[in-house]
């Protein structure tokens, strides 16, 4: 049946999504307070990572946690303001990577991971968005035989995720991939399926131009409250109020301020990642490197170089901390002699992030014309077409192609 809905948020999530819910007949409204891919999803690092299959919370974590934690600038941080506030989500954290938990949670992962594998398929037939892509693969990094032995368990794991990979166990055979690293990486893990956009930005910026052609619509309103009413949901903006038959919340890290209007408490936090991208010619880049033990990733951004990553467990309101992402590009500079740092403009975004690392994709408990996707932390753009896919299928009350359960918002 067609009908309005309504889509809060013009990030990844609710711009993949209502392309969908606009292919399955519906006439659709996205609301965002600034307007298109104005948060997480403009400056992300770019890949599609689907070979990311083990959520954060591994067994094990939390007794590197407090080593990481010594160094304020290293890859996780918590900026002592904010270090009472997130400790209920840490135990949390703690409790999801418990090993009987993470089993459920890498299976959910994988799946949902999957499954946006082939919806990206489908969806990049469909806007013709495969001149946005880059299909270079990418490159895990390790200094010496430890970190590399260490690192096996997840490579095991992919094997058993039917992803594909490489290993390479010499310089020499790094160097024929990505020439011009530093020596100290001695062996490496190569998968050819990642996928990279060419931008982040223009590609949720792509999306919505389609979404727009076909008919859609997108305002720029600040939403402050949802209440059911009769035959739908009622949505209080700053500037006016609207009416829609259903809604789907999709506002990255702050959706639970929208949900908690409705009644529902969902424990989302935000991982505040940092980077610097560098313009052309900073680097001759071949593909997408992971620096694995130093929690940062280099991916190629418009012919540049974007070198990004870290944790800060900051919340939405302190200002950001541009000394992250200098430590970053020193740190890249050692790693890749040779890159040009200059010219390079700085970027916080604010991940949003759940305590499992999984999002929650699914009604809402206090009123089922709500739908609920948001939460995907450092997946959003990997697990974007997957969970439009869903959604569109929740919204017309249809079994999704993957079971929900896991991404309940009553799991908390
Ligand atoms: C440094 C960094 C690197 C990353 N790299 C990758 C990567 O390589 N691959 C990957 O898959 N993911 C990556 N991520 C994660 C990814 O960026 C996020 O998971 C994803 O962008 C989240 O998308 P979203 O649409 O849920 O949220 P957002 O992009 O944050 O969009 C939410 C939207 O909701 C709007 N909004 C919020 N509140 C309201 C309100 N009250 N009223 C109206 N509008 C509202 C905002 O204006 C915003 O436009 C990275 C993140 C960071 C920080």
């Amino acid at each position: 049946m067609t009908q309005r809905v309504v889509v809060i948020g013009a990030g990844v999530i609710g711009i993949t999504t209502a392309l969908e819910l606009q292919r399955r007949g519906h006439s659709v409204l996205v609301l965002d307070r600034i307007g298109v891919a104005a948060e997480a999803s403009a400056g992300n690092a770019g890949a599609f990572a689907f070979p990311e299959v083990e959520p954060l919370a591994t067994p094990g974590i939390m007794r590197k946690a407090p080593k990481w934690l010594l160094d304020p600038l290293g890859p996780l941080s918590i900026p002592p303001a904010y270090a009472l506030r997130i400790a209920p989500w840490m135990y949390r954290f703690w409790r999801a990577s418990r090993p009987d938990r993470y089993g459920e949670l890498l299976g959910a992962q994988a799946r949902l991971t999957d499954l946006s594998r082939q919806a990206l398929g489908r969806l990049v037939a469909s806007v013709n968005g495969e001149g946005l892509l880059q299909r270079d693969g990418q490159m895990q990094l390790y200094e010496g035989e430890a970190e590399f032995r260490a690192s096996l368990p997840t490579w095991d794991l992919r094997r058993k995720h039917g992803i594909e990979f490489e290993l390479l166990e010499s310089p020499v055979d790094i160097a024929k991939k990505q020439p011009g690293l530093s020596s100290r990486f001695t062996h490496a893990g190569f998968t050819p399926n990642w996928l990279n956009t060419v931008d982040p930005k223009s590609w949720v910026e792509h999306l919505a131009e389609v979404f727009l052609n076909r008919g859609g619509q997108i305002q720029r309103r600040e939403i402050r409250a949802m209440s059911p009413v009769e035959n739908g949901i009622r949505i209080v903006c700053a500037d006016e109020t609207l009416g829609a038959a259903k809604v789907v919340v999709a506002a990255g890290a702050w959706s639970h301020q929208i949900a908690q209007t409705l009644g529902d408490r969902i424990p989302l936090e935000t991982e505040r990642g940092y980077n610097t991208t560098l313009p052309k010619g900073a680097f001759d880049l071949r593909m997408h490197l992971t620096f694995s033990g130093h929690g940062f990733v280099a991916s190629k951004i418009n012919g540049g170089v974007r070198i990004g990553g870290a944790v800060e467990l900051g919340g939405l309101s302190l200002p950001p901390n541009f000394k992250r992402a200098d430590v970053l590009l020193k740190k890249a500079a050692e790693f890749l002699p040779g890159l040009k740092t200059d010219g390079g403009t700085q970027w916080m975004g604010f991940r949003p992030s759940l305590p499992d690392s999984i999002p929650v994709i699914g009604p809402s408990p206090k009123s089922p014309q709500v739908v609920y996707a948001f939460g995907h932390g450092h997946l959003g753009l990997t697990q974007s077409a997957g969970t439009a896919e869903m959604v569109g299928a929740l919204v017309d009350r249809q079994s999704p192609p993957i079971s929900v359960s896991p991404y309940a918002a009553t799991r908390f």
